[in-house]
Parts: C-alpha cells; sequence; structure tokens
C-alpha cells in the first residue's frame, strides 16, 4: 500500500476529512441548478479556495469539486462529453493546493451518483455505469488524485460499478452511502447490509462509511451499525451540520460549530476512523471539530440516548437493522415507553 492515504492510516488514529463542497461553493455566488464543475474551468481560483480553506481549518483529506462531474449528471448541463476535462482539473487544482503544504494531505476525487436509476429498476445498466464511472476516475487519476471517492450513494448496484470501475483506472477509493430514509438508503440498504456488501467486493475500498442523509445524529447511529457488524476496514463518518431548514426560501443547517465538535468526537468513539461534514459544514465547524479531535480525550462507545443528548434526537426510531432483541434499540423503547 503505497497511496498517501494507506501510509497516513498507519501513522494516525484518526483523520480530519472537509466539510461541504455546495454549501461553501453557494457562499462564494454559485447559484442552485449551476453544474458546480464548470467552475473548475471557469473559476479556478475559487476552487483554490474551497480546497484551501478545508486545509487550513486542518482537514487532512479533501475532496475534489467532482461530485456531479460524470457523463450522466453533466448531460443535465449540456457537457457530459466534459467528464474526463472537468474531473481532471478538479483533482489538477487539489494536487497544487495539497502540494504546497508542508503536511501530508489527500487529495481525494470525489465521484457522486450517476443520478439515475439502475436496472432492473431502471434504465441504466451496469456495463453503461461502469464506463461512465471509469471515464470520470481516469480524468481524476490524471489530474493527480491521491485516491477516488464514491459518496452519497443509495443503490448497492451503483457501489458495485463504481468500484469495477475504479480497479480499471486502476486507483485505490473509499466510498460511503447516504442512509436518508428511517436509518437505511433510498434504496433500502441498512449499515450492516453495507458491511456485507463492502466485504464481498472483488475490489474493496481502503475505506467506506456514510455521508449526508439526514442529521448528525442519525448519521453516528449508522456507523454504530458498521461498528456492531464487526466491520474491519476503516470507517468513514461525514455528517451533515445538523438539520436542513428552510429559512426564508433557503436551506440552512443548524448544527453549530460546538455541535459538530461534539459530533467529531462521538464520531471517534462509535468507531470511525476518518471524520467529517457533509451539507452545512464550513471552515468554522471544521476548525473546531479539529480541535476537539485533538484536545479531547477518546472515549468509551456512546449509546444512542448519549448521541441523542449531545446531538438532537433521530429522525426514526429504529435504523433498520437487527432484529427486535437488539440491546440499543431495546434501550431506546423502554425510555420512550
Ligand atoms: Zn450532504
Amino acid at each position: 500500500m503505497t497511496n498517501a492515504l494507506s501510509k497516513l492510516l498507519q501513522t494516525r488514529d484518526w483523520l480530519l476529512a472537509d466539510g461541504a463542497t455546495g454549501t461553501n461553493l453557494f457562499n462564494m455566488g454559485l447559484e442552485s441548478g449551476d453544474a458546480p464543475e464548470l467552475w473548475n474551468d471557469m473559476h479556478p481560483e475559487r476552487i483554490t479556495k474551497l480546497y484551501s480553506m478545508a486545509v487550513d481549518a486542518g482537514s487532512d483529506i479533501f475532496l475534489t469539486n467532482s461530485f456531479g462531474g460524470n457523463a450522466a449528471r453533466l448531460k443535465l448541463h449540456g457537457a457530459e462529453k466534459r467528464a474526463r476535462e472537468l474531473s481532471r482539473i478538479s483533482a489538477e487544482i487539489g494536487r497544487d493546493v495539497a502540494d504546497s503544504r508542508d503536511r501530508p494531505i489527500v487529495v481525494a476525487g470525489s465521484v457522486g451518483p450517476t443520478g439515475e436509476i439502475m436496472a432492473p429498476m431502471g434504465a441504466l445498466t451496469h456495463e453503461l455505469a461502469v464506463e461512465i464511472f471509469h471515464e470520470q476516475a481516469d480524468g481524476l487519476k490524471e489530474g493527480g488524485a491521491d485516491v477516488l471517492w464514491l459518496e452519497t450513494i443509495s443503490a448497492p448496484e451503483e457501489y458495485k460499478a463504481a468500484a469495477e470501475a475504479f480497479e480499471l483506472a486502476g486507483m485505490p477509493w473509499c466510498g460511503t452511502m447516504s442512509f436518508d430514509t428511517a436509518g437505511r438508503t433510498m434504496m433500502g440498504m441498512t449499515s450492516a447490509d453495507m458491511v456485507n456488501m463492502v466485504d464481498g467486493l472483488a475490489n474493496p475500498p481502503l475505506a467506506f462509511g456514510a455521508n449526508c442523509g439526514v442529521g448528525a445524529s442519525d448519521l453516528l447511529r449508522t456507523v454504530l451499525g458498521f461498528a456492531a457488524q464487526g466491520a474491519e476496514r476503516p470507517i468513514i463518518a461525514k455528517g451533515n451540520a445538523g438539520i436542513p431548514k428552510y429559512v426564508d426560501g433557503h436551506i440552512h443547517y443548524d448544527g453549530t460549530p460546538d455541535l459538530m465538535a461534539d459530533y467529531a468526537v462521538l464520531a471517534r468513539d462509535c468507531g470511525a476512523t476518518i471524520i467529517g461534514g457533509c451539507c452545512g459544514t464550513t471552515p468554522e465547524h471544521l476548525e473546531k471539530m479539529h480541535a476537539a479531535l485533538t484536545t479531547r480525550p477518546r472515549g468509551e462507545r456512546p449509546t444512542l440516548e448519549q448521541i441523542a443528548e449531545a446531538l438532537g434526537p433521530f429522525s426514526s426510531a429504529a435504523d433498520g437493522t437487527g432484529d427486535e432483541d437488539d440491546a440499543p434499540k431495546r434501550r431506546t423503547r423502554r425510555r420512550r415507553g
């Protein structure tokens, strides 16, 4: 294992990833409906700023501005032919930022979902999905990404297609799913299902986990689910900064930097090794998370009650894993009972 992430994981017992991409780009003037990836070419200095803000706040890993940089997503903006190019530029900018620092920084090439439903339920075939992911992976590799970073996936078929594509591209990778539907992904995967899927892959990720979803509490319940399943590889926790709320026509995340600091420490206690934020997580949040992870001691694995007390209530009574005798859930039920 000679890639930058594996090296860091050998010397550190936690790593800070980055925060939101969308939220921070909107703060720089991106309009809703615009393709953020076009900014890699149009406004590279803003993308340099986006990455630098995360690194300055203490992040060891940042994700490139290429979440929607696959041909299927870019087609919505008439830019489907630019998938490889825009992904390459996102990583080139990242490489420059990372290499300008005197500590190791991992450039993670972000790969989001295609936005299409895969066969047999939908029209996107496995072969085409692999091709779409492979094209983007090649661009990110050319640009100098250290690893690829699959995120916000709901369907196991799509996760598997990406794993295959990343093998074709010859790139190490990480991959997270979004558990946004009562503890499951939109396509019904539980945290336990994900551990089993990842363990069965021919080209497994270096690290796996959860990103986005509902709030920070739900995300940590999912991490506890990974740990309970006996996950062997490092777990990634990238939760939103609180719960999205509509305020004056804008989506606002109610999680304060102090709340995300608590979240970061609890994520580590839950068993996560790579900890970051997702939507709503700004550099201010990351700074507090970094300080908390650096200065606060590790604690016992928290209970669901302790998580809810610190970060707010869960969005659903259960997370879909286990049977009725599952201990944490039983405690929850009793308390409500
Ligand atoms: Zn998010």
